[in-house]
């Protein structure tokens, strides 16, 4: 039998790290194991509700690189997709559960439960609900729910939860046991009509013919109740994996508190989606435990569900922004080029032509994380020098500088051949003449040509300026120091 899988968010406005993680695993499982990815949208909380998330949601997984074969994909027509667009069928099912015994009515006002809370609370004990002191169907009798039935009394649908032994074999996580004891009566079918994410969710696994849920580990206490639904209905149950909690540095729970945590905040930053998806890719396992950077189908091809790791795993933000400068000095120049041409012209700044976007791309992308960041960094590549840094002007321009370094200036001057290799030639061997020192003769260089203290190869950096273009540079700052 071939293997189904879904991704099923609830639509509260934003993808979470720690949704793309759920839904990068079943991806790389339906694809590693050649079966199907169904992405369901469960919005039956309808207070958690936000519009437009669908949208958001898919153009966010679509960053990454992960497409659904099923799911509400096409405009108008959803499908069976969208929990919300089938009521009935889970209220259908609630039914069924009534009818074989497996759950029952439950009449009682929210007055009534907080008073039962607190009377528990008071003897010490956890709070669960109590079928036989409550208004259930087992203390009424089978007349009175009638009645109350026919009267259109409030109720709500729970499920009977056998006092005994619940044992299931996660795939991670290996056996889990848990006693009915510990296990509330779950509520299944609330006084609305709404469902709870318990039944809705079975009924639909069950219908999508779901063979393995993959999904964080916040969802393993539902389990049991999951385990006793599919019994009750009758059904085969799926094989069930738990990821690893995604945690902070400090090893907390991965909160908006200590940074962004929805998918789209690291999309607006300008990290690249496939080092982006590279890094939520290895929250929790890793192919071969040597490498760190994997293209999409050398992660399909390593996938094993198996070797997911149970503890929690650190969302490195440092490693991240590694994984991104290791992504941009790998990249053609030509794709960093196209992702930084409209942010150039967005900007109003004269950019010459792509060559030219390129060949400063080359230049300066080992002193950057983000490809974004080339137009502040090297603000000198792009048209007028933007003014010089202060301090390292202040430590590097003596009274002698200029006579020191004149020789060299003159000599560069009559050179043709205004390139890397030829200026670096008579750079070096005029550093190895004078004696003064490698940085007492470049860093009032950089100065004038750039204004700023650091950058990428000198020599480089004046072969792509052009020898007239940093000849203009050299002599504005001598001017300006009326060396000139
Ligand atoms: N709707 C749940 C969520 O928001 C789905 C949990 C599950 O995969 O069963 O994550």
């Amino acid at each position: 039998m071939s293997t189904r899988v879904r991704f099923a968010p609830s639509p509260t406005g934003y993808l979470h790290v720690g949704g793309l993680r759920t839904a990068l695993y079943n991806y790389l499982f339906a694809k590693s194991t050649g079966g199907t990815m169904v992405l369901r949208i469960e919005d039956t909380d309808r207070t958690r509700f936000v519009e437009d998330s669908q949208t958001n949601l898919i153009e966010s997984l679509k960053w990454c690189g992960i497409e659904f074969d099923e799911g509400p994909l096409q405009g108008g027509d959803y499908g069976p997709y969208i929990q919300s667009e089938r009521f009935d069928l889970y209220s259908e099912h609630a039914k069924i559960l009534i009818d074989n015994g497996s759950a029952y009515y439950a009449f009682d006002t929210s007055e009534e439960l907080d008073a039962m809370r607190e009377k528990q609370k008071a003897a010490g004990i956890a709070p669960k609900y109590d079928r036989s002191t409550m208004r259930s169907q087992y203390t009424l009798g089978e007349e009175k729910t009638k009645e109350l039935l026919a009267e259109g009394a409030p109720y709500v649908i729970r499920l009977k939860v056998p006092h005994e032994e619940i044992k299931y074999e996660d795939l991670i996580r290996g056996k889990v046991s848990v006693n009915g004891k510990d296990v509330d009566d779950q509520i299944l079918l609330k006084s609305d009509g709404f469902p709870t994410y318990h039944l809705a969710n079975i009924v639909d696994d069950h219908l999508m013919e779901i063979t393995h849920v993959i999904r964080g580990e916040e969802w393993l206490p539902s389990v049991p109740k999951h385990i006793l639904l599919y019994k009750a209905f009758g059904w085969e149950m799926p094989k069930f994996a738990h990821l690893p909690l995604l945690l902070n540095q400090n090893k907390q729970k991965l909160s908006k508190r200590h940074g962004d945590v929805a998918v789209e905040d690291f999309k607006q930053k300008g990290y690249f989606a496939d080092a982006f998806t590279n890094f939520i890719a290895l929250l929790g396992w890793n192919p071969s435990g040597e490498r760190e950077i994997y293209t999409m189908d050398e992660l399909i091809a390593g996938f094993n569900i198996e070797k997911v790791n149970k503890g929690g795993a650190i969302f490195d933000r440092r490693k991240l922004l590694w994984m991104n400068s290791e992504y941009l000095k790998a990249k053609p120049v030509s794709e960093l080029a196209d992702k930084l041409i409209p942010k150039l012209e967005a900007d109003g700044i004269d950019y010459k032509s792509k060559e030219y976007v390129e060949a400063i791309i080359s230049l300066l992308r080992e002193r950057v994380d983000f490809v974004e960041e080339i137009p502040s960094f090297g603000d000198y590549m792009f048209g007028d020098i933007k003014g010089y840094d202060e301090k390292f002007m202040s430590k590097q321009w003596k009274d002698d500088t200029y006579s020191s370094i004149k020789p060299l200036l003159d000599e560069l001057e009559g050179l043709t051949e205004w390139k890397d290799e030829p200026i670096h030639d008579i750079v070096k061997n005029f550093v190895e003449t004078s004696g003064l020192g490698f940085g007492k003769v470049m860093n009032p260089i950089r100065l004038m040509v750039t204004g700023k203290s650091v950058g990428a190869s000198l020599t480089l950096t004046m072969e792509l300026l052009g020898k007239v273009e940093s000849f203009k540079r050299i002599n504005d700052f001598l001017k300006l120091k009326n060396e000139k």
